[in-house]
């Protein structure tokens, strides 16, 4: 029997008001019903903001080690159920198995270091020039935090925003993409058997469209936490500027890879094939444009060309699949128009790029294109999907020229085995993260994320940087 996923208001599993649901489908078998969520009105997201209004005097209140203790706890039941989690992940979303137990184990792990921050310091003692009064900083909670998030990481970005906001003392309501709500479902599950009081924690599944506004334009909604397209981020930053509230928008990508002339290159290619093709693509920091050195081009163009070929593609559920399906045909669809659009503007597709077609999957074959120039739409819009373009220079004050010709800043890496071209690429690379000798995608949960340009809006999420997104600062002096 097809089980139906309820909201979470104020520590109560409700059905929606208006009692309607969506189906969430498998892409790598679209006859296969995975299970139904709530499709949410802006009364719901309402009630789910008063809620977490009214619990968050009495959290604010309690001891960072009380927090941490809960936080411990969801850790504990999400790490006794990965299994359960990573299927649901693999069946709504599509990404390989061995990646949704990486991914759920990821949020454990997220969940812990957060439950630590509840017993460190906040704040620092400033000497004062006046020596009868005593200077210090604390940290105070937002009180509301709006969450609201992307598909292609349905543990790890709800965790990596919800655990820093909570140990730091906000409440939240979180609303998850209807691409992956039921694996969001799962984790608030654990959240809410951990024993988080009341109205700590709401979910609200349903419409983008139509929670996304009555969130972000909630009067007691103190900030919005959000990944996802830039096209929503915009929205979502002008609504916050107009209301004066804080705002944390992670986005797209467009990230290069720089091959040099004294590059290990099966380490090279290895990387850009991880980098870019894992999650069939579908990461904001996968590797989209990979720009090496013409000497060593035809040698690792064809050693690309000849694994990237070799990669097999289908359910991710099964061992043998290395690549799953696109999420959705909205998402597979786009990826073809991409392909397509390559062709028609002089890029040579040397491999891949084809829809598998008697399957009732959304499965396409992995993509790279050669002779791409940087004016090209390949090589400048995002397209979140298994595309690899290559392309040719002759030193690496021009690569990184090319790798910075781009909108996006997100993570940008090189393979190089020279320290001044490493040290060139670290000074002059416009991206927040800078990676040498290891794949764009990746990162340290310890280490703080985010991009420049229009990959983020500056803010950093992650690590130590987390607390200066979810606090205010404020300074004491006491005569
Ligand atoms: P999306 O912007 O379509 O959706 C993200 C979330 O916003 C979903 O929950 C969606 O329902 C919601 N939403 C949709 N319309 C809204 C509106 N009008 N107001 C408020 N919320 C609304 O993005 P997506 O398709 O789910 O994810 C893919 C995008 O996310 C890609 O651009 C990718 O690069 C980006 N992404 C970025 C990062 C990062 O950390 N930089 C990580 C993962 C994904």
């Amino acid at each position: 029997m097809t089980e139906t996923y309820k909201n979470y208001i104020n520590g109560i599993w409700s059905t929606a008001e208006k009692n309607e649901t969506i189906e969430s489908h498998n892409p790598a078998n679209t006859d296969e019903l995975v299970g139904k969520f709530q499709s949410s009105t802006v009364n719901d997201v309402n009630a789910a903001v008063d809620a977490a209004s009214s619990a968050k005097l009495a959290w604010k209140k309690c001891t960072g080690n009380d927090r941490g203790d809960l936080l411990f706890k969801v850790a504990a039941i999400i790490e006794g159920r990965i299994d359960d989690i990573a299927l649901t992940m693999t069946k709504e979303m599509g990404k390989t198995l061995a990646e949704a137990r990486g991914e759920t184990a990821r949020g454990v792990a997220i969940l812990r270091y957060y439950a630590g921050e509840g017993m460190r310091s906040i704040g620092d003692v400033i000497p004062s020039t006046d020596k009868d009064a005593l200077m210090f900083t604390t940290r105070t909670p937002l009180g509301v935090v709006g969450v609201i998030t992307p598909w292609n990481f349905p543990v790890a970005i709800p965790i990596w925003k919800m655990a820093p906001a909570l140990i730091y003392g906000n409440t939240v309501v979180i609303k998850p993409a209807s691409e992956a709500a039921i694996t969001c479902a799962k984790i608030i599950e654990c959240f809410h058997e951990a024993g988080m009081p009341e109205g700590v924690v709401n979910f609200v599944s349903g419409a983008g469209s139509v929670i996304g506004p009555a969130l972000s334009g909630h009067s007691e909604v103190n900030a919005i936490t959000f990944t996802g397209s830039n096209s929503v981020g915009k929205q979502l930053a002008q609504k916050a500027v107009e209301r004066g509230i804080k705002y944390q928008l992670e986005m797209g990508g467009k990230n290069p890879v720089i091959v040099t002339e004294d590059a290990n290159l099966d380490l090279a290619v290895s990387a850009t094939i991880s980098g870019g093709l894992k999650s069939t693509g579908q990461k904001c920091t996968a590797t989209s444009r990979v720009i090496v050195h013409s000497s060593v081009y035809e040698e690792f163009k064809s050693k690309l060309v000849k694994e990237v070929s070799a990669i097999s593609v289908g359910d991710g559920s099964s061992e043998d699949t290395w690549m799953g399906p696109s999420v959705s045909q909205t998402q597979l669809d786009t990826v073809l128009s991409y392909i397509d659009i390559g062709k028609k503007e002089g890029a040579e597709l040397l491999t891949g790029g084809e829809k598998v077609n008697e399957s009732k999957g959304y499965f396409i074959t992995p993509a790279v294109f050669d002779s791409v120039t940087s004016e090209m739409t390949i090589a400048q819009e995002e397209i979140f999907g298994p595309v690899l373009a290559l392309m040719k220079v002759d030193s690496i004050e021009e690569a990184i020229d090319l790798a910075n010709d781009s909108d996006y800043g997100l993570s940008a890496s090189i393979f190089t085995s020279d320290i001044s071209k490493m040290l060139s690429f670290i000074d002059d690379m416009d991206a927040g993260l800078v990676r040498i000798n290891a794949e764009s995608a990746g990162v340290e949960l310890q280490a703080p994320f985010g991009g420049m340009k229009k990959s983020s809006s500056h803010s950093r999420e992650q690590g130590k940087a987390a607390i200066e997104f979810f606090t205010n600062i404020k300074t004491i002096f006491i005569k």
